[in-house]
This record gives C-alpha cells, structure tokens and sequence, in this order.
C-alpha cells in the first residue's frame, strides 16, 4: 500500500475515543489522559509509516485500539509498586532493600494517617523531640547512651563527622576506604564533611601502632568502617574496636565505627558467619556508631547513629542534623520495627529480612514444592521445570561472600527465550523479577511469598496460554 493511502487510513482521535469509551474500565479515567494516549499512538504509527515508506505495512483500527489501551494502562498505573523477588537476594537495593512487616501495618497506618505526637512532650504539653519516639528503645537494646536518626546511614556518617572533625584530621585504615553502590565513598564523604583523611596501614593489614604514629594535636577521630561489600582474605590484619577505643581514650579522642548494616542480633546462632553486632560495638566502648535501617535490621530507610551523650548531643545540634531529618513515617516504621526486637524470637519471626535469612533449608525445600505444584501445569509442553539446590545472597552490602543454601524451581521456557520470558515477566502488572542462571530461569523460593504462588501461575498461563 503505497504511504498516502496509510495515512488516509489512519483513524481520527475522535473515531477511537469513542471506541475506547465505550468500554467501562475507561470511565473513571481522566479525558485527557485519554485523549493524549490517542494522539501519542497515532503519532508512533505516523512516524512509522514515514520510516516504512510504501511497503509491507498495514494499519489496522483494532490493532490501534489495542495500542492506544497499552499506553492507558502504562500511564494510568502507579509506577512505583510492589514487585515479587524471585531472586534469592534478600536484601536487594534494586527492589527496595528491607520489606517491612506486617506486623506493624495498624499501628504505622493508625499514626500517619491522623496527627501524631511526633514533637510534642505529652507529660508537659511543650515541645518534644521526634528523637525521643525511638531513643531510649534504642538505648535500651543497644546498651548505648543516647541515641538519634536521620535519612541513612550516608548521611548519619557525614552528619557525625562534620559535627565531631570539621576542619581535623580523621584517622582509618587503608583496607578500610570503601564504596557502597550509589557513590559512597569514604574518601568523598570525609571531604564533604570537611575533616581531612588519613590514611594508615596497607590494604592488607593495619595495626595499632599504625593509628598511634599519626595521631597529632589536630586528630579529630578515629574511624572504622565496616567493608560490608567486599572482604580481604589471606594475609589480614584488622584492629578490634576495643583497641581502638583505648587507643581513643589514651589521647581522648572519639572512635567512630559505621557498621553499614549493623545487626542487633547474632546471626552465628541461626548458622551464618559471625558478624560484629551493634551491642558489641558499644560494650566496646565506642563512641559513635551508625548503622542503616533497611539492611540487616530489617526496618525502613534510616541512619542509626548511637553512643555516648557527650557526643550525641553535639551532633544532634549540628545544623545538617535538621537537614537530614527523619521523616514521620519513616519514624513510625522505625519505632515499630525496634520494637520487635524487645522479644528477639518475635523478631525473628515477624520482621521479614530476618525470617527469610534464618530459613531452615527444610522450609525452603516444603516452599519449592509448593511453587513447582502451581508451576507443574506448564510442563512438558510450555516449559521445562524442577526443584533445585541453589544459593541465595543476602545482598544489600552485607555479608558478601556468604553463600546461602537455598531451595529453587528452575524453569526453562519451550516456545520462547529466556530473555523474552524475563522481559514479560517484568512488565507484568506485579512484576516478577527472577534470576537467570545456565539459560534457565531461577525462581529462589528464600526470598517469596508462598501467598505469590498462585500469582505467578495464572500470569505465566497468561503467557503461555495467551489469554488476557
Ligand atoms: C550501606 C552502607 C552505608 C550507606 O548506608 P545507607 O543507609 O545506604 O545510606 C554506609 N557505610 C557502610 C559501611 C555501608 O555498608
């Protein structure tokens, strides 16, 4: 068809609007919003028929209309929502980190939903600290003195070292300057912040004597960092926060440890490797300590910063303090995640991160079985599927070379590549985000919700079967 009758072809925008609305999922949407999807639609064909020139391309009305409710649906949905982590990677920066609990659902909803106490002293009627929601419960889980939180735990490490070593010298370990996805890097922050690095020891190894040897009238800190997304091996050499906090006490100087994920409970217990944990940092005697909320902890997006009261209080009075404030509703979820940890079972139970980690294999192996039942109807004319043994990361920059054994139902599609399967899969309504792995796809049950599975059959039916 030659292009001038293509375009003579295509329908006006009024045509196909009353064609859409004649269909009553249209109703409630927004005119123009449908009046733009038109347009936008006719437009592609416009330029694709320019672009085609006079050969092999058609223009269909219904094939437009069909066109035309795709783009409805993409810009009418929410773009941020709930996706099903099919990955094994617990906590998956990508996919939002730390899911929140349940649990907490009624009383979060009930405080951000209404107005809230959140700075007022209700005892006296005068203003209140929004800090004092979640400091003594911190201080009571932790040990420590006092305690305050901020945005994250970049921005918790730049508030206390601008407030306790601007313009000084801040002493670390050369194995420990490290980078977290997202560009934060130690060496940058400390120059925001305005303290001045230095740098001692090798990559390798650092010792006591290594701190000691730089530490001059202008040192304003001693710094750990945990390197939560790599680990030296071999030949290493770390100093123990205890030793640094009496090096710290001997020239008084403060020791600052950012703990990225800092875990309140002992994850050795539950089979992982032992990894330093918050309360041991402060029965060290550490003076400051920060850590995120949404990694190990489990909670929302936060930086813990903890300690001694002579130090918290000058930290709390720094101006990027209000700068990086907390959020109410970050706060609430916050209060409530810590206080699951008053019963440390009930939070192990109940703040997802840490029951996905803790799964017994024995659970993992009953859940793959589950998936594989829904999944099994896809077989042997739709896709290849079985139950195997498999490991799951816990991600989030913590414990990196951790390999944890897992439970997957690997499915490897007959009619299409695994690639096309994958792309689907995401633009699903509740996307599924999986992991590829030998041209199979890999759906670690670790990391899912036995209530997803029958989910994920009907949408993957919707694939193979084409139905809509
Ligand atoms: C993750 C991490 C940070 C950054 O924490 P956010 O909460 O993501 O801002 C800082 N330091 C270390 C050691 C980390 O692991």
């Amino acid at each position: 068809m030659k292009k001038n009758e293509l375009f003579r072809k295509l329908p006006g925008v009024d045509r196909i609007f009353n064609i859409i609305m004649k269909k009553q999922k249209y109703k409630d949407i927004p005119r123009k919003i449908i009046t733009d999807c038109i347009r936008e639609t006719i437009d592609t064909y416009r330029n694709k028929i320019l672009i085609a020139g006079d050969n092999g391309f058609s223009v269909e009305e219904n094939i437009i209309v069909l066109d035309v409710e795709r783009l409805i649906t993409k810009k009418w949905s929410n773009s941020f929502k709930r996706v099903i982590n099919a990955t094994g990677t617990v906590l998956h920066t990508n996919l939002g980190r730390a899911p929140l609990s349940a649990e907490i659902k009624e009383r979060f909803w009930d405080v951000v939903s209404n107005y809230s106490n959140l700075e007022i002293d209700l005892t006296t009627g005068t203003r209140g600290s929004r800090y004092s929601h979640v400091e003594s419960l911190l201080c009571d889980l932790t040990g420590a003195e006092a305690a305050l939180v901020v945005n994250n735990n970049a921005g918790a490490v730049l508030l206390v070292l601008s407030a306790l070593a601007s313009g000084r010298e801040v002493i670390i370990s050369r194995g420990q300057l490290v980078e977290i996805g997202g560009s934060f890097r130690i060496p940058e922050v400390m120059a925001q912040s305005g303290a001045r690095l230095v740098e001692v020891g090798t990559t390798n190894r650092t010792h006591l004597k290594d701190y000691e040897n730089f530490i001059n009238e202008n040192t304003g800190a001693l710094l750990k960092v945990h390197t939560s997304n790599y680990k030296i091996c071999g030949f290493t050499k770390v100093v123990e926060s205890r030793e640094l906090v009496s090096l710290g006490k001997k020239y008084k100087i403060p020791v600052i440890e950012d703990l990225g994920s800092g875990s309140m409970i002992d994850f050795s217990k539950y089979g992982l490797t032992k990894e330093p944990t918050v309360i041991e940092s402060v029965k060290a005697g550490v003076d400051v300590v920060t850590f995120s909320g949404d990694k190990l902890l489990g909670g929302p997006q936060a930086g813990i910063v903890l300690g001694k009261k002579e130090y918290i209080e000058v930290i709390k009075k720094h101006p990027l303090n209000r700068a990086l404030r907390i959020d109410k509703m970050t706060l609430a979820a916050l209060e409530f995640t810590l206080r699951l940890y008053l019963d440390e079972n009930k939070a192990v139970e109940k703040i997802p991160v840490l029951k996905m980690l803790t799964a017994p294999l024995s659970k993992l192996e009953e859940k793959a079985k589950l998936l594989f039942k829904e999944l099994e109807i896809f077989t042997p004319l739709h896709a290849k599927i079985e139950i195997v043994s498999e490991f799951s990361m816990v991600g989030g920059g913590a414990y990196p070379v951790e390999k944890l054994p897992t439970k997957a139902v690997i499915l490897k599609p007959i009619k299409f590549t695994v690639t096309e399967l994958d792309q689907m899969l995401r633009e699903l309504d509740i996307p599924i985000i999986t992991r590829i792995s030998d041209d199979c796809m890999v759906f670690d049950v670790r990391t899912m919700n036995i209530n997803d599975f029958s989910k994920i059959r009907t949408s993957l039916e919707k694939i193979f079967f084409r139905k809509s």
